[in-house]
C-alpha cells in the first residue's frame, strides 16, 4: 500500500520482546527495561495475526527485532509462523549475536533468509563497557555458526561512537576480508533518554571514507546504506547516515513494538495501538498507520534528539 506520499510500504519491523541480555548504554539503562504487564504485551498469535494483516496491505518483508528477540522463549515458533505467511518474502532478524551459536541452525531451519549481527567493537573490554556484559566471544561463535548452517552476506552493524570506537574502524571494516559478511556503519541517533551521549559521540559516516581512501564506491542496492569495498574483501562496506543525509524520502517502513503499538515513524511518538483486535481491526489500524506516516521526521542533531518517546530497546532499531 502506498502512503500520502507515493511511498510503498512493504518492510515491516516486529519488535517481540523489550527484554535483553545486553545493556548497551546508549539503547537501555544498566537495571533493564521497567517489567510491563504480560497482559499487555502482543501475545504470539497476536503477532502472526499482525503480520498476515500487514501481508494483506502488501507489506513483503519482515524484521524481528527487539530488545532481544533471540531471549524470547517461542522465538523460533514465531519465526516459523511468519515466513510461511503467504505474501511475506523475506523474514530477517537483527540480533545481538550472543545466542547464535545455540540459535542459528533452528532459526534457519524456521524461514529466517537474513541475519543482521550488532557489533560495536573488537576490543573485549571495550565490549564489556559498552554492553555491560563479557559475551564478545559468543558473538564470534555465533557469526561463525551463522556461516556454517548456511547464512549468506551476514550483516555486521556498527553504531559509530566518537571516542569509543572510531579508532577501530579500519578494523572492524577488516572483518569484511576475514569472513563472507558485510560491514555497516551507522550514525548514532540522539534518542531522548541516550543524553550521554552527547555532540562528542556523534561521528559521521563520512569518517569512515576518511580513515579508509581505498574504499570503492558500488552500486546502491536496494537498502538504506550507500555502498562501499575495500580491495580483496568478500564483503560490502555500508554507510548508514540517519543524522548527516536521512532517507526519510524513500522510507518504506512501518514498526509494531512487543505491547502492540504501530509506529508511523521511528522519531515520532504517535502511536496506533492493536493489542486485543481481531484481523479486520488491525488491517484497519495498519492503514491509518501508513497513512499517517509523515513525509520527514523531526530535524536531528548532536542537540536536537528524537521525539519517540521510547528507548531503542522499545521499538527495535
Ligand atoms: N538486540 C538486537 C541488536 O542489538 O541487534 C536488536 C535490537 S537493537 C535496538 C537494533 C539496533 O539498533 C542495533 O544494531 C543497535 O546497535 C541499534 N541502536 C540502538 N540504539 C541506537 C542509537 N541510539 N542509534 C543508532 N543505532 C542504535
Ligand atoms: Fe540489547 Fe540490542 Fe539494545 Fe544492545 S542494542 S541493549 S543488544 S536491544
Amino acid at each position: 500500500m502506498k502512503d500520502n506520499y507515493g511511498r510503498e510500504i512493504s518492510y515491516l519491523r516486529l519488535s517481540v520482546t523489550e527484554k535483553c541480555n545486553l545493556r548497551c548504554r546508549y539503547c537501555m539503562p544498566e537495571e533493564g527495561v521497567c517489567q510491563k504487564r504480560h497482559e499487555d504485551m502482543l501475545r504470539e498469535e497476536e503477532m502472526i495475526q499482525a503480520v498476515e494483516a500487514a501481508a494483506s496491505l502488501g507489506i513483503r518483508k519482515i524484521r524481528i527485532t527487539g530488545g532481544e528477540p533471540l531471549v524470547k522463549k517461542n522465538i523460533v515458533s514465531i519465526c516459523e509462523k511468519v515466513s510461511q505467511i503467504e505474501g511475506i518474502m523475506e523474514t530477517c532478524l537483527t540480533t545481538n549475536g550472543t545466542l547464535l551459536p545455540k540459535l542459528a541452525k533452528p532459526l534457519w531451519d524456521a524461514g529466517v533468509s537474513r541475519l543482521n549481527i550488532s557489533l560495536d567493537t573488537l576490543d573485549k573490554n571495550k565490549y564489556k563497557y559498552i554492553t555491560r556484559r563479557d559475551e564478545l566471544d559468543k558473538v564470534f561463535e555465533g557469526i561463525e555458526t551463522a556461516l556454517k548452517v548456511g547464512y549468506k552476506r551476514i550483516k555486521i552493524n556498527t553504531v559509530l561512537i566518537g571516542g569509543f570506537n572510531d579508532d577501530e574502524i579500519a578494523d572492524l571494516a577488516n572483518l569484511t576480508r576475514r569472513y563472507p559478511v558485510d560491514v555497516r556503519f551507522i550514525e548514532l541517533m540522539p534518542m531522548w533518554d541516550n543524553v550521554e551521549f552527547g555532540p562528542q559521540a556523534y561521528v559521521p559516516c563520512s569518517r569512515v571514507l576518511e580513515v579508509l581512501p581505498e574504499l570503492t564506491s558500488i552500486e546502491k542496492g536496494d537498502g538504506v546504506a550507500q555502498l562501499y569495498k575495500l580491495p580483496n574483501a568478500m564483503g560490502n562496506i555500508g554507510l548508514i547516515s540517519p543524522i548527516s543525509s536521512h532517507f526519510c524520502e524513500s522510507c518504506n517502513r512501518i514498526r509494531l513494538t512487543a505491547d502492540g503499538k504501530l509506529k508511523p515513524c521511528l522519531h515520532s511518538s504517535q502511536e496506533y495501538s492493536i493489542k486485543g483486535m481481531n484481523y479486520e481491526g488491525m488491517v484497519k489500524t495498519m492503514q491509518e498507520t501508513i497513512l499517517a506516516k509523515p513525509s520527514c521526521h523531526v530535524p536531528l542533531s548532536a542537540e536536537e534528539h528524537s521525539e519517540a518517546g521510547r528507548s531503542m530497546n522499545q521499538i527495535g532499531g
